[in-house]
């Protein structure tokens, strides 16, 4: 039966093993910095490993860049403003980034692969989200780059020189084109770290800019943990801070940036609830709270990590939910068939097991599938709690992983109460046939990005940040052009 799907023993169709193939994917053995168009050699003289978590092996070394690198990449970034990128017209910087999004598609299998050992997530994923998602920011800002006078009536469009820009782990590409394509397209180059766990994409993309043939020093790339990104944060030549990642790191940031001239966005943590109403269809609410919280093994920053049920429909959804969760595959995030690949990180791992713990102590009933996972590497099996109360841990607090903890309600009034008291205010989901309670719920529940009869849906061309320990800032669209830029009345 080798390459077929069989029947398996509990009734259910197992799928035949569909690997992707990886034997064109490159990578070296030793990455250094990207800096003034030239990968080299840190001063700090350190690397670190970054891992596959799918299997624990290491897949390459990469650098480590202390002060003095970080302070040769805003050295190169202030050149490159000061000389070239600014000189260009606007027309030609936008060919650049054109450029960059064209090479991205044509590259996507490369990309798509490399996403998936380093972070561990499924290459349905990063083939069909990740990747193309990243070309579309290009596409779409490199659209506005000669049009900023346009975008801002009666404003001075004008770039603001040097941006230090941190992202996470989860979208390790995307965050980085949600990052460098509107800073380029309004004429600022950039010093970017990508995550520690997860650098590899962003070093191709150094490639990438490289053989674009833009000119050295407006895209920089450095490696390292924390402390790199502090040293990016505290350079006195960088015009704004662009962050994303958790709210405990963002608000450590902005007590730095406190009295400065820097100007910031801050792109934090979430606790988003879906909000089932009994007159739904719930067959699509069970995916879209499946698709919301389950796949990239619920590392998402708008993950639906809260589910609220109204009380006539509860045991049903949960039941769906509970059959379809069995349905789900966990396992080689390089197997097409996968649904739920690898915890990012040893340390998220024992992270989300610490949750899984907590949840159980805080008396609420945890229900896990039953679908084996591979012995060796990260994983989480998709899990619910049911029998939550409001003050839980568990309901207040980001996991950041497959966990679903399910609540009740009767009237519209208690489902705002409860979606709205979390710290957070970054997404949500509302699933209704009658349109009259989708737009009463949209404006009563305070959060960024509200999706109605679907979840977790992007476009470069809408405005996505959270409100309350969510953020400070939008990104994307129009909004995701202001933070890049200063835009004084124009006289
Ligand atoms: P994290 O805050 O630990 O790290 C994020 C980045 O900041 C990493 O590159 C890290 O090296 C760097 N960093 C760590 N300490 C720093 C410091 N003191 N100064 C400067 N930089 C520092 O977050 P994470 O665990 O990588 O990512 C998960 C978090 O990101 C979650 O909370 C998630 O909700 C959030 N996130 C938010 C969005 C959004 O758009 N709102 C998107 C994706 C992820």
């Amino acid at each position: 039966m080798s390459g077929q799907s069989k029947l398996s023993f509990d009734g259910g169709w197992e799928y035949a093993p569909a690997p992707q193939d990886i034997s064109h994917i490159q990578l070296e053995k030793k990455y250094g910095l990207f800096i003034d168009g030239d990968f080299v050699a840190p001063e700090s003289g350190n690397y670190f490993e970054t891992i596959n978590p799918a299997t624990e092996k290491p897949l390459a070394k990469v650098a480590a860049a202390n002060g003095a690198d970080v302070d040769k990449a805003v050295r190169a970034a202030r050149k490159a403003f000061d000389g070239p990128w600014s000189k260009m017209s606007a027309a030609d910087r936008g060919k650049y980034i054109y450029r960059i999004a064209r090479m991205l598609q044509e590259r996507s299998r490369e990309f798509a692969v490399i996403e998936s050992l380093d972070g561990g997530k499924p290459i349905r994923e990063s083939r069909d989200i990740d990747i193309p998602l990243s070309a579309a920011h290009f596409f779409y800002y490199a659209g506005w780059a000669d049009k900023l006078q346009y975008a801002f009536p009666g404003r001075e469009a004008q770039a603001l020189g040097v941006a230090g820009q941190i992202i996470p782990w989860n979208f390790p590409l995307l965050m980085a084109a949600w990052k460098i394509a509107p800073a380029l397209a309004c004429g600022n180059t950039v010093v970017l770290k990508p995550a520690e766990t997860t650098p590899l994409t962003a070093l191709k993309l150094a490639e990438l800019v490289r053989d674009a043939d833009l000119p050295p020093g407006v895209v920089n790339i450095v490696t390292g943990a924390g402390d790199t990104g502090t040293a990016l944060v505290e350079h006195d030549d960088v015009n704004k801070i662009a962050f994303t990642g958790s709210t405990a790191v963002g608000r450590l940031i902005q007590q730095r940036l406190a009295g400065t001239a820097k100007k910031y966005t801050l792109e934090l943590g979430g606790k988003a609830a879906n909000i089932i109403f009994a007159d739904a269809a719930i067959d699509q609410a069970v995916e879209g709270i499946v698709n919301g919280i389950f796949f990239n093994q619920g590392h998402v920053c708008c993950a639906g990590s809260r589910l609220l049920v109204q009380e006539a429909v509860a045991d049903e959804v949960i039941q769906k939910l509970k059959d379809r969760m069995e349905t789900l595959i966990v396992g080689d995030p390089l197997d097409k068939n996968t649904d739920i690949g690898a915890i990012n990180s040893a340390a998220q791992h024992k992270r989300i097991d610490e949750y899984l713990k907590l949840g159980q102590e805080e008396g609420a009933e945890m229900y896990q599938s039953s679908r084996p996972v591979p012995a060796s590497g990260y994983w989480c099996r998709p899990t619910l709690f049911t029998g939550v109360s409001q003050s839980n841990r568990i309901v207040q607090e980001e996991i950041f992983g497959p966990v679903l903890a399910i609540q009740t309600f009767r009237t519209m009034e208690e489902g705002v109460t409860k979606a709205n008291n979390t710290p957070y205010g970054l997404s949500g989901g509302i699933w209704t046939d009658k349109g009259a309670k989708i737009f009463k719920m949209t404006r009563a529940i305070r959060a960024g990005v509200i999706w109605a009869n679907t979840f977790n849906k992007f476009d470069p061309t809408s405005p996505f940040g959270g409100y309350k320990e969510s953020g400070v800032g939008r990104e994307g669209g129009l909004h995701g052009l202001s933070a890049y830029l200063s835009l004084e009345p124009r006289r």
